[in-house]
């Protein structure tokens, strides 16, 4: 693999692609419009001259000029405070940018791994959740605009495999937590760090029993480039089958933080997931994938990013 595409580069999940594809010695041409990204997320690839950013909506077309041997699209808003606000952007981005990445990636005749998400699975009835689950959503429930765009760019994605034989895969993601998420993305992780930091009480929603599976990036990014070399499919689960109630997350980040903050109880919001955990057999029998980095580890290094960004400003906020 000489030459990447990523869409939303210059988002969390993005940007850390971007990094790690420069490390292995990839060249990389990041897509973004800044919508819910910002560039200072790749500044420290500014002078690198592997790296080339691009401001462009991927609703509008894509067009990168040369050879280009991996298309990973990321693009798109991707925390529930996001997509909310911004509903039908995220369901054309889910549609029409899909597209235009998929025709990218036939015109080059580059291998194309697109971001799903366990959002596809909706409020599940199967738990935990193998890749064979068909899912539980609300298609027409506030969150619908995410999980439906999801589902419909997984289909249009085999769709392009069976009819034009581009190599495509879908890896669906779980909760993935570390540097570079916006502190008010609206996400449990980085708002329960920015209130901690801030001595703010910590909302946790509903009663707090509600799980999630939360995975380190650094994991994650060497899940998803081991699916991309791999020639697989999927769709395959990526995360952390480490389950934690979110009433326990907010308590190990007031304790990662050395906060005096309370924890505060507050409305759930509609139609969020009671639980949340990846079967994660696929990976672990096809890319021999497993995570490493503990939550507690994860949490630590994800803190000392905060302290940093906030004190340096540096945590972006876009939308
Ligand atoms: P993010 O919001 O940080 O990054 C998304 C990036 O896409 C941003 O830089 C944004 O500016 C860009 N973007 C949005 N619309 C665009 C458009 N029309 N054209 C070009 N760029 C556009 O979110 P993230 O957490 O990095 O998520 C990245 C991808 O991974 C998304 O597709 C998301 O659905 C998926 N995902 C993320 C998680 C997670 O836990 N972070 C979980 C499941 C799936």
């Amino acid at each position: 693999m000489r030459r990447a595409v990523v869409t939303g580069g210059a988002g969390f999940l993005g940007s850390h692609l971007c990094t790690e594809l420069r490390r292995r010695g990839v060249e990389v041409v990041a897509l973004d419009n800044f919508l819910t990204g910002n560039p200072g997320n790749v500044a420290h690839l500014a002078d690198d001259p592997g790296f080339r950013l691009v401001h462009c909506d991927v609703t509008d077309y894509i067009h990168v000029p040369g050879d280009v041997d991996l298309v990973l699209h990321f693009a798109s808003p991707a925390s529930p405070v996001d997509y909310l606000k911004l509903p039908i952007h995220t369901l054309k981005v889910g549609s029409i940018g899909t597209n235009h990445a998929l025709g990218l990636a036939k015109d080059k005749g580059a291998r194309f791994l697109i971001a799903s998400t366990s959002e596809v699975y909706g409020d599940p009835q199967v738990h935990p959740q193998p890749e064979t689950y068909w899912g539980h959503v609300n298609p027409v429930g506030p969150r619908g605009v995410y999980d439906e765009a999801k589902r419909y760019a997984e289909a249009l994605t085999m769709a392009y495999r069976q009819t034009h034989g581009v190599d495509t895969a879908i890896v669906r993601i779980f909760n993935t937590f570390g540097p570079r998420m916006r502190p008010s993305d609206g996400r449990a992780i980085p708002t329960f760090i920015r209130q901690a930091l801030a001595g703010e009480p910590v909302t946790v929603a509903g009663d707090g029993a509600q799980t999630r599976s939360v995975c380190f990036v650094s994991d994650l990014v060497r899940g998803i480039l081991a699916l991309a070399e791999s020639g697989h499919s999927g769709p395959m689960n990526i995360g952390n089958p480490h389950e934690l109630s979110v009433l326990q997350i907010a308590r190990d980040v007031i304790a990662a933080t050395g906060s005096d903050s309370e924890i505060r109880f507050v409305g759930r919001p509609v139609d969020d997931p009671m639980v949340r955990r990846p079967d994660t057999t696929l990976a672990t029998e096809v890319l021999g994938w497993t995570p490493e980095v503990a939550w507690q580890e994860g949490l630590e290094r994800t803190v000392a990013w905060f302290r940093e960004a906030v004190a340096g400003d540096d945590a972006g906020e876009t939308v």
